[in-house]
């Protein structure tokens, strides 16, 4: 972290920063050019509030050199991490396909969906028992009695399951859930995130609607500053001017943050489109960017889903896509992009 000076400032003032940031174990570079004397920052610098130090009198500018998370940064952790999700792993160059529907509706339609997807080759059972719904009069999840069919489910299929949670209120009530989704709504929700991180229960973390991947990572951040290491990326899309689509895919997302971090990153083409036949259309690019993995709305009847039926796939259509990406996935595995620049 680099703080600029303001000319000639107050010796005292000056002092008293320097004190404060030997108390934190900063060690300080201090250069004095003609105008301007500048501080070089170095040690643990992701715990320093920029906004303490430029509030000061004597300070003109503060910048980071270095990203403020530290956890999720890749430059301390080069390799990539593998998370344990119930009887499989996500990340380190395998790929994973989550699939279901956005709602858990009955026991009969979650076990019948979950049954199909996994003979098509998904390794994770996904389903809302809670839902994050912009109306309030639309169907808020089954609850309670949603989560007891997604664990019907997994009995009777063998798949791990994935669902939202809403409100930390109701992490007892997930003590049984293989990995625990926090929805792109939810993603700045700290609290939630902090009590997410005193817990060992991998968690999905969605981006959120308009969040950078800074933000994004930060959030991640909280989870693992509680000590609660597994964390997986989900992109779903982000809000754009285009109205087209129900969000824009930003496929870019995968590269980047291949480059920024090790967690696993997973794409969510169904909530990125809100249209069922773009699915198979964008789905294929996650896996050419490399993303570990996919998360796939899929329903046994679309039209009477109670929540996100026209961006949901019929189980054959799953069968099909899933078939393709896993080819895509092994072509990729013998055939590497080049690294151009
Ligand atoms: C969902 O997965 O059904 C969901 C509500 O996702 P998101 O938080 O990305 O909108
Ligand atoms: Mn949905």
């Amino acid at each position: 972290m680099i703080v600029v000076l303001k000319q000639n400032p107050n010796e005292a003032q000056l002092a008293s920063l320097m004190d404060w940031l030997a108390e934190k174990q900063i060690d300080v570079h201090k250069s004095v050019g003609t105008s301007h004397t500048i501080l070089g920052l170095v040690g643990d610098t992701a715990a320093i509030d920029t906004d303490l130090i430029s509030a000061l009198d004597i300070v003109e500018d503060v910048k980071r050199v270095q990203e403020p998370y530290k956890h999720a940064n890749r430059k301390f952790h080069p390799d990539p991490t593998i998370i344990p999700v119930g009887n499989t792993t996500i990340g380190g160059g395998s790929l994973t396909l989550m699939a279901g529907p956005c709602s858990v509706e009955s026991e009969e339609q979650i076990v019948a969906i979950a049954k199909q997807v996994k003979a098509s080759g998904a390794t994770i059972l996904r389903g809302g028992a809670y839902k994050p719904r912009t109306s309030p009069y639309s169907f808020q999840g089954m609850g309670t009695r949603g989560l007891e069919l997604l664990k019907v489910a997994r009995e009777e299929t063998g798949l791990p399951i994935v669902t939202e949670i809403m409100d930390a209120s109701q992490l007892p009530e997930f003590a049984d859930v293989d990995l625990i989704q926090v929805g792109a709504r939810n993603m700045q929700n700290f609290d939630l995130l902090k009590r997410l991180g005193r817990q060992e229960k991998p968690v999905l973390l969605k981006r959120g609607l308009c969040a950078t991947y800074e933000e994004w990572l930060m959030s991640a951040e909280y989870i693992m500053a509680g000590g609660n290491h597994n964390v997986i990326l989900c992109e779903r899309g982000i809000r754009t001017f285009e109205t087209y689509t129900r969000n824009t895919l930003d496929i870019g997302a995968v590269p980047v943050l291949r480059r920024l971090t090790h967690i696993p990153i997973i794409i969510d083409p169904s909530h990125a489109a809100g249209k069922a036949w773009l699915v198979p259309q964008t789905a294929p690019a996650a896996v050419t960017a490399g993303a570990d993995g996919l998360i796939i709305e899929v329903h046994n009847d679309p039209a009477h889903a109670v929540c996100d039926g026209p961006q949901s796939i019929r189980p054959e259509s799953f069968d099909a896509l899933a078939k393709h990406l896993y080819a895509l996935h092994d072509f990729l595995a013998s055939h590497p992009a080049p690294t151009l620049v």
